[in-house]
Protein backbone atom coordinates (compact mmCIF):
# COMPACT_ATOMS: atom_id res chain seq x y z
CA UNK A 1 0.00 0.00 0.00
CA UNK A 2 1.57 3.40 -1.53
CA UNK A 3 1.92 5.54 2.71
CA UNK A 4 3.33 1.74 3.60
CA UNK A 5 5.60 1.84 1.22
CA UNK A 6 7.85 4.62 1.93
CA UNK A 7 8.59 2.74 5.37
CA UNK A 8 10.12 -0.31 3.83
CA UNK A 9 13.43 -0.49 5.07
CA UNK A 10 13.82 -2.26 8.68
CA UNK A 11 15.43 0.49 10.65
CA UNK A 12 12.24 3.01 9.29
CA UNK A 13 10.03 -0.22 10.25
CA UNK A 14 11.33 -0.61 13.74
CA UNK A 15 11.85 3.50 14.50
CA UNK A 16 8.18 3.63 13.93
CA UNK A 17 6.96 1.11 15.76
CA UNK A 18 9.02 2.38 18.48
CA UNK A 19 7.33 5.55 18.36
CA UNK A 20 3.82 3.52 17.61
CA UNK A 21 4.65 1.98 21.17
CA UNK A 22 6.00 4.79 22.95
CA UNK A 23 2.58 6.36 23.98
CA UNK A 24 -0.69 5.65 22.57
CA UNK A 25 -1.33 7.37 19.00
CA UNK A 26 -4.39 9.32 17.83
CA UNK A 27 -6.14 7.94 14.49
CA UNK A 28 -8.16 9.80 11.79
CA UNK A 29 -9.78 8.44 9.01
CA UNK A 30 -10.72 11.11 6.11
CA UNK A 31 -14.40 9.87 4.40
CA UNK A 32 -13.97 12.19 1.37
CA UNK A 33 -17.62 12.40 0.35
CA UNK A 34 -21.00 15.14 0.80
CA UNK A 35 -24.14 15.32 -0.52
CA UNK A 36 -23.43 18.74 -2.00
CA UNK A 37 -19.93 21.06 -2.42
CA UNK A 38 -20.62 24.11 -0.19
CA UNK A 39 -19.87 27.26 -2.25
CA UNK A 40 -16.90 28.02 0.30
CA UNK A 41 -15.84 24.42 0.45
CA UNK A 42 -11.97 23.69 -0.98
CA UNK A 43 -11.62 20.72 1.22
CA UNK A 44 -10.72 16.80 -0.19
CA UNK A 45 -14.16 15.88 -0.95
CA UNK A 46 -16.98 14.74 -3.64
CA UNK A 47 -19.90 14.23 -4.04
CA UNK A 48 -19.69 10.81 -6.67
CA UNK A 49 -21.09 8.25 -4.65
CA UNK A 50 -19.31 5.51 -7.24
CA UNK A 51 -16.19 6.13 -5.06
CA UNK A 52 -17.57 5.22 -2.16
CA UNK A 53 -17.20 1.37 -2.23
CA UNK A 54 -13.50 1.70 -3.51
CA UNK A 55 -12.69 4.24 -0.70
CA UNK A 56 -13.68 2.07 1.86
CA UNK A 57 -12.59 -0.23 0.95
CA UNK A 58 -9.27 0.81 0.29
CA UNK A 59 -9.46 2.74 3.83
CA UNK A 60 -9.95 -0.90 4.87
CA UNK A 61 -7.08 -2.11 3.78
CA UNK A 62 -4.78 0.53 5.38
CA UNK A 63 -6.20 0.15 8.53
CA UNK A 64 -5.50 -3.40 8.57
CA UNK A 65 -2.05 -2.92 6.99
CA UNK A 66 -0.92 -0.06 9.28
CA UNK A 67 -2.37 -1.36 12.41
CA UNK A 68 0.12 -5.10 11.32
CA UNK A 69 2.90 -3.10 10.42
CA UNK A 70 3.31 -1.13 13.41
CA UNK A 71 2.66 -4.17 15.83
CA UNK A 72 -1.08 -3.47 16.53
CA UNK A 73 -0.83 -0.33 19.05
CA UNK A 74 -2.71 0.89 21.33
CA UNK A 75 -5.02 4.15 20.07
CA UNK A 76 -6.19 6.36 22.61
CA UNK A 77 -8.27 8.88 20.41
CA UNK A 78 -10.67 8.30 17.09
CA UNK A 79 -11.38 11.02 14.69
CA UNK A 80 -13.72 10.59 11.51
CA UNK A 81 -13.71 13.54 9.62
CA UNK A 82 -14.25 14.85 6.32
CA UNK A 83 -16.12 15.26 4.12
CA UNK A 84 -18.64 14.29 5.72
CA UNK A 85 -18.99 10.89 7.46
CA UNK A 86 -22.82 10.97 7.94
CA UNK A 87 -22.86 10.33 4.67
CA UNK A 88 -21.63 6.73 5.39
CA UNK A 89 -24.77 4.18 5.79
CA UNK A 90 -24.91 2.24 9.21
CA UNK A 91 -23.36 -0.86 7.87
CA UNK A 92 -20.68 0.93 6.32
CA UNK A 93 -19.77 2.60 9.61
CA UNK A 94 -20.03 -0.49 11.47
CA UNK A 95 -17.50 -2.27 9.24
CA UNK A 96 -15.12 0.64 9.43
CA UNK A 97 -15.34 0.19 13.05
CA UNK A 98 -14.99 -3.07 13.27
CA UNK A 99 -11.99 -2.81 11.19
CA UNK A 100 -10.30 0.29 13.40
CA UNK A 101 -10.62 -2.57 16.43
CA UNK A 102 -9.44 -5.30 14.38
CA UNK A 103 -6.42 -3.21 13.61
CA UNK A 104 -5.40 -1.39 16.88
CA UNK A 105 -5.78 -1.95 20.60
CA UNK A 106 -8.53 0.29 21.46
CA UNK A 107 -9.13 -0.89 24.89
CA UNK A 108 -7.73 2.52 26.34
CA UNK A 109 -10.05 4.82 24.24
CA UNK A 110 -10.72 7.54 25.57
CA UNK A 111 -12.42 9.60 22.68
CA UNK A 112 -14.26 8.31 19.45
CA UNK A 113 -15.48 11.11 17.73
CA UNK A 114 -17.37 11.89 14.44
CA UNK A 115 -18.22 14.45 12.27
CA UNK A 116 -21.86 14.58 10.86
CA UNK A 117 -23.85 17.09 9.07
CA UNK A 118 -27.44 17.99 10.13
CA UNK A 119 -28.61 17.98 6.91
CA UNK A 120 -27.93 13.55 6.44
CA UNK A 121 -28.52 12.43 9.74
CA UNK A 122 -31.89 10.78 11.28
CA UNK A 123 -32.04 8.98 15.04
CA UNK A 124 -31.34 5.55 13.60
CA UNK A 125 -28.14 6.38 12.11
CA UNK A 126 -27.46 7.83 15.37
CA UNK A 127 -28.70 5.28 17.78
CA UNK A 128 -26.21 2.83 15.11
CA UNK A 129 -23.13 5.46 15.28
CA UNK A 130 -23.45 4.91 19.20
CA UNK A 131 -23.87 1.22 19.34
CA UNK A 132 -20.58 1.52 17.17
CA UNK A 133 -18.62 3.23 20.17
CA UNK A 134 -18.69 6.41 18.93
CA UNK A 135 -19.64 8.87 21.99
CA UNK A 136 -18.73 12.43 20.89
CA UNK A 137 -19.90 14.23 18.09
CA UNK A 138 -19.37 17.28 15.95
CA UNK A 139 -21.66 18.73 13.96
CA UNK A 140 -21.29 21.21 10.69
CA UNK A 141 -23.57 23.83 11.44
CA UNK A 142 -21.81 27.41 10.54
CA UNK A 143 -24.76 29.49 11.48
CA UNK A 144 -28.12 29.31 12.60
CA UNK A 145 -29.43 32.02 10.19
CA UNK A 146 -31.02 30.25 7.27
CA UNK A 147 -30.64 33.23 4.52
CA UNK A 148 -26.24 32.84 5.29
CA UNK A 149 -26.48 28.63 5.27
CA UNK A 150 -28.26 29.05 1.56
CA UNK A 151 -25.23 31.42 0.72
CA UNK A 152 -22.84 29.04 2.05
CA UNK A 153 -24.50 26.11 0.04
CA UNK A 154 -25.41 23.94 3.20
CA UNK A 155 -27.89 21.08 2.46
CA UNK A 156 -29.69 21.90 6.34
CA UNK A 157 -31.85 24.69 7.78
CA UNK A 158 -31.27 26.42 10.90
CA UNK A 159 -34.13 23.88 12.03
CA UNK A 160 -32.57 20.55 11.24
CA UNK A 161 -29.29 21.91 13.19
CA UNK A 162 -31.16 22.27 16.12
CA UNK A 163 -32.79 19.08 15.78
CA UNK A 164 -29.75 17.26 15.18
CA UNK A 165 -28.81 17.60 18.56
CA UNK A 166 -31.97 16.80 20.26
CA UNK A 167 -31.72 13.50 17.87
CA UNK A 168 -28.22 13.28 18.86
CA UNK A 169 -29.12 13.37 23.02
CA UNK A 170 -31.70 10.90 22.63
CA UNK A 171 -29.51 8.91 20.72
CA UNK A 172 -27.10 8.95 23.67
CA UNK A 173 -24.39 11.29 22.75
CA UNK A 174 -23.35 13.16 25.92
CA UNK A 175 -20.33 15.39 23.91
CA UNK A 176 -21.68 17.05 21.20
CA UNK A 177 -19.15 19.90 19.66
CA UNK A 178 -20.31 22.60 16.68
CA UNK A 179 -18.50 24.38 14.45
CA UNK A 180 -19.19 27.97 14.31
CA UNK A 181 -18.13 30.26 10.97
CA UNK A 182 -17.02 33.77 11.53
CA UNK A 183 -16.53 36.59 8.70
CA UNK A 184 -20.00 35.32 6.59
CA UNK A 185 -20.60 37.87 4.14
CA UNK A 186 -23.92 39.59 5.51
CA UNK A 187 -23.20 38.05 9.22
CA UNK A 188 -23.48 40.91 12.05
CA UNK A 189 -22.46 40.32 15.50
CA UNK A 190 -25.11 40.34 17.18
CA UNK A 191 -26.21 37.40 15.00
CA UNK A 192 -23.26 35.46 15.98
CA UNK A 193 -23.20 35.56 19.85
CA UNK A 194 -26.93 34.66 19.40
CA UNK A 195 -26.01 31.79 17.78
CA UNK A 196 -23.61 30.37 20.33
CA UNK A 197 -25.98 30.51 22.69
CA UNK A 198 -28.75 29.09 20.78
CA UNK A 199 -26.54 26.45 20.13
CA UNK A 200 -24.95 25.88 23.77
CA UNK A 201 -28.70 25.93 25.20
CA UNK A 202 -29.27 22.96 22.50
CA UNK A 203 -26.40 20.80 24.30
CA UNK A 204 -22.95 22.12 22.29
CA UNK A 205 -20.75 21.86 25.17
CA UNK A 206 -17.63 22.71 22.57
CA UNK A 207 -17.44 25.14 20.01
CA UNK A 208 -15.25 25.30 17.05
CA UNK A 209 -15.33 29.07 15.77
CA UNK A 210 -13.49 28.88 12.12
CA UNK A 211 -13.00 32.30 9.73
CA UNK A 212 -14.46 31.96 6.46
CA UNK A 213 -10.96 31.06 4.22
CA UNK A 214 -11.54 31.62 0.62
CA UNK A 215 -7.77 30.73 -0.15
CA UNK A 216 -8.76 28.91 -2.39
CA UNK A 217 -10.78 28.03 -5.40
CA UNK A 218 -14.85 27.76 -5.05
CA UNK A 219 -17.63 29.54 -6.00
CA UNK A 220 -17.82 32.27 -3.01
CA UNK A 221 -14.75 33.65 -3.67
CA UNK A 222 -15.69 33.83 -7.60
CA UNK A 223 -19.01 36.31 -5.80
CA UNK A 224 -16.69 38.01 -4.26
CA UNK A 225 -13.90 38.42 -6.77
CA UNK A 226 -17.46 39.70 -9.13
CA UNK A 227 -18.61 41.92 -6.39
CA UNK A 228 -21.48 40.29 -6.07
CA UNK A 229 -20.48 39.40 -2.56
CA UNK A 230 -18.61 41.84 0.28
CA UNK A 231 -16.12 40.42 2.70
CA UNK A 232 -16.76 41.84 6.03
CA UNK A 233 -13.29 44.04 7.12
CA UNK A 234 -10.36 42.75 9.10
CA UNK A 235 -11.91 45.26 11.72
CA UNK A 236 -15.03 43.50 11.84
CA UNK A 237 -13.84 40.28 12.14
CA UNK A 238 -11.66 41.35 14.74
CA UNK A 239 -14.81 42.70 17.14
CA UNK A 240 -17.26 39.02 16.12
CA UNK A 241 -14.01 37.38 17.58
CA UNK A 242 -13.00 39.64 20.45
CA UNK A 243 -17.05 39.72 21.20
CA UNK A 244 -16.44 35.91 21.45
CA UNK A 245 -13.65 35.94 23.81
CA UNK A 246 -15.57 37.61 26.27
CA UNK A 247 -19.18 36.35 25.34
CA UNK A 248 -18.38 32.62 25.64
CA UNK A 249 -16.96 32.32 28.83
CA UNK A 250 -20.32 33.88 30.22
CA UNK A 251 -22.15 31.07 28.45
CA UNK A 252 -19.98 28.77 30.13
CA UNK A 253 -17.24 27.79 27.49
CA UNK A 254 -13.56 28.58 28.27
CA UNK A 255 -11.02 29.04 25.79
CA UNK A 256 -8.45 26.59 25.46
CA UNK A 257 -7.10 26.94 22.24
CA UNK A 258 -7.31 29.80 19.60
CA UNK A 259 -10.38 28.86 17.91
CA UNK A 260 -12.23 26.71 20.50
CA UNK A 261 -14.04 27.00 22.96
CA UNK A 262 -15.07 24.24 25.65
CA UNK A 263 -17.48 23.48 29.09
CA UNK A 264 -14.23 22.55 31.39
CA UNK A 265 -13.30 18.86 30.66
CA UNK A 266 -14.89 18.72 27.35
CA UNK A 267 -12.03 19.85 25.44
CA UNK A 268 -11.20 17.59 22.22
CA UNK A 269 -8.26 15.26 23.51
CA UNK A 270 -8.15 14.57 19.80
CA UNK A 271 -7.73 17.96 18.72
CA UNK A 272 -5.30 18.52 21.41
CA UNK A 273 -3.02 16.31 20.51
CA UNK A 274 -2.07 18.08 16.96
CA UNK A 275 -1.29 21.10 19.40
CA UNK A 276 1.00 19.01 21.59
CA UNK A 277 2.76 17.30 18.67
CA UNK A 278 1.44 13.94 20.18
CA UNK A 279 1.81 11.01 17.37
CA UNK A 280 -1.05 10.18 15.09
CA UNK A 281 -1.37 8.56 11.98
CA UNK A 282 -4.35 9.55 9.42
CA UNK A 283 -5.46 7.58 6.81
CA UNK A 284 -7.78 8.20 3.64
CA UNK A 285 -7.13 10.87 1.07
CA UNK A 286 -5.02 14.26 2.13
CA UNK A 287 -5.05 13.13 5.89
CA UNK A 288 -1.62 13.72 7.43
CA UNK A 289 0.65 11.83 10.11
CA UNK A 290 3.18 12.41 12.47
CA UNK A 291 5.18 9.39 13.78
CA UNK A 292 8.86 9.33 14.86
CA UNK A 293 10.61 11.87 13.10
CA UNK A 294 8.30 11.81 10.29
CA UNK A 295 5.35 13.73 8.86
CA UNK A 296 3.57 12.25 5.49
CA UNK A 297 0.36 13.27 3.90
CA UNK A 298 -1.93 10.82 1.94
CA UNK A 299 -2.43 12.25 -2.00
CA UNK A 300 -5.47 14.48 -2.21
CA UNK A 301 -7.06 12.90 -5.71
CA UNK A 302 -9.30 11.39 -4.53
CA UNK A 303 -9.83 7.58 -7.11
CA UNK A 304 -5.42 7.78 -7.62
CA UNK A 305 -5.19 7.47 -3.38
CA UNK A 306 -7.88 4.50 -3.45
CA UNK A 307 -6.25 3.35 -6.41
CA UNK A 308 -2.63 3.89 -4.42
CA UNK A 309 -1.05 5.85 -6.80
CA UNK A 310 -1.73 9.13 -5.34
CA UNK A 311 1.58 10.60 -4.30
CA UNK A 312 2.55 11.10 -0.89
CA UNK A 313 4.15 14.03 0.55
CA UNK A 314 6.75 13.29 3.57
CA UNK A 315 9.21 15.23 5.51
CA UNK A 316 11.99 14.06 7.82
CA UNK A 317 11.97 16.43 10.54
CA UNK A 318 14.97 17.63 11.85
CA UNK A 319 16.32 19.06 15.88
CA UNK A 320 15.26 22.71 14.50
CA UNK A 321 12.01 22.21 13.08
CA UNK A 322 10.91 20.05 16.16
CA UNK A 323 11.84 22.39 18.58
CA UNK A 324 9.82 25.36 16.55
CA UNK A 325 6.73 23.01 16.60
CA UNK A 326 6.85 23.70 20.05
CA UNK A 327 5.79 26.91 20.45
CA UNK A 328 4.51 27.35 16.71
CA UNK A 329 1.40 24.69 17.50
CA UNK A 330 1.64 24.94 21.71
CA UNK A 331 1.24 28.86 22.01
CA UNK A 332 -1.98 28.33 20.18
CA UNK A 333 -3.20 26.75 23.45
CA UNK A 334 -4.42 29.29 26.24
CA UNK A 335 -2.25 27.83 28.89
CA UNK A 336 0.70 28.49 26.08
CA UNK A 337 4.35 27.04 26.55
CA UNK A 338 6.21 26.14 29.64
CA UNK A 339 9.17 27.80 28.39
CA UNK A 340 11.95 26.27 31.04
CA UNK A 341 10.89 22.97 29.10
CA UNK A 342 11.25 24.37 25.98
CA UNK A 343 14.41 25.88 27.30
CA UNK A 344 15.87 22.26 28.20
CA UNK A 345 14.85 20.53 25.58
CA UNK A 346 16.80 23.27 23.18
CA UNK A 347 20.17 22.81 25.76
CA UNK A 348 19.44 19.13 24.86
CA UNK A 349 19.09 19.79 21.02
CA UNK A 350 22.46 22.13 21.23
CA UNK A 351 19.73 24.89 19.61
CA UNK A 352 20.30 27.65 22.61
CA UNK A 353 21.28 30.13 20.12
CA UNK A 354 18.17 29.70 18.11
CA UNK A 355 16.21 29.78 21.19
CA UNK A 356 17.62 33.15 21.81
CA UNK A 357 16.52 34.54 18.84
CA UNK A 358 13.21 33.54 19.36
CA UNK A 359 13.59 35.48 22.70
CA UNK A 360 15.13 38.54 21.35
CA UNK A 361 12.34 38.67 18.50
CA UNK A 362 9.40 37.58 21.07
CA UNK A 363 10.51 40.45 23.22
CA UNK A 364 8.37 43.81 21.48
CA UNK A 365 5.20 41.39 21.54
CA UNK A 366 5.80 40.87 25.20
CA UNK A 367 5.99 44.85 25.51
CA UNK A 368 3.13 45.34 23.46
CA UNK A 369 0.93 42.76 25.39
CA UNK A 370 0.77 40.37 22.88
CA UNK A 371 2.30 37.92 25.12
CA UNK A 372 2.62 37.47 28.37
CA UNK A 373 4.82 35.33 31.01
CA UNK A 374 3.31 33.67 33.87
CA UNK A 375 5.35 31.40 36.04
CA UNK A 376 7.72 28.83 33.82
CA UNK A 377 4.73 29.33 30.83
CA UNK A 378 4.48 32.07 27.78
CA UNK A 379 1.06 32.42 26.79
CA UNK A 380 -0.81 34.74 24.48
CA UNK A 381 -2.77 37.23 25.71
CA UNK A 382 -6.84 38.21 23.96
CA UNK A 383 -5.26 40.59 22.34
CA UNK A 384 -2.09 37.97 21.30
CA UNK A 385 -4.56 35.79 19.75
CA UNK A 386 -6.11 37.94 17.81
CA UNK A 387 -2.71 38.86 16.11
CA UNK A 388 -1.14 35.44 16.77
CA UNK A 389 -0.03 35.44 13.00
CA UNK A 390 2.35 37.82 13.59
CA UNK A 391 3.35 36.71 16.95
CA UNK A 392 3.87 32.89 15.54
CA UNK A 393 5.57 34.39 12.75
CA UNK A 394 9.25 34.07 14.13
CA UNK A 395 9.22 30.33 14.07
CA UNK A 396 8.62 29.81 11.04
S1 LIG B 1 -19.94 19.73 4.26
FE1 LIG B 1 -17.84 20.39 4.76
S2 LIG B 1 -16.49 19.16 3.46
FE2 LIG B 1 -18.59 18.95 2.65
S3 LIG B 1 -18.71 20.48 1.04
FE3 LIG B 1 -19.48 21.44 2.92
S4 LIG B 1 -17.70 22.43 3.86
FE4 LIG B 1 -16.95 21.00 2.31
Amino acid sequence: LASLNLFQSGDHRRALQDAAHAEPLGLYLHIPFCVDRCTYCSFITTREDRLKPVVLDRLERDLRAWGEFLGHPEIDTLYLGGGTPSVLSADELLRLSEAVQASFRTSGLREATLEANPGNLDSDWLMAARGCGWARLSLGVQTLDDELLEELGRIHSSTQALEAFEAAQHAGFERISADLMVGVPGQCLDGVLEDAERLIQAGAEHLSIYLLDLDKNCPMKARVASGRLVLPSDDEVADVFEALQSGLPRMGLEPYEISNYAVPGQESIHNTRYWERRPYLGLGPSAASQLGKWRWTEGSAIQAWAEGTAPIEREELGPAESLAEIPLLGLRMHHGVDWTDLRLRAEELGLLGLLRTWERELEPFVLNGLLEAEGRRLRLTNRGRLLSNAVLQVFV
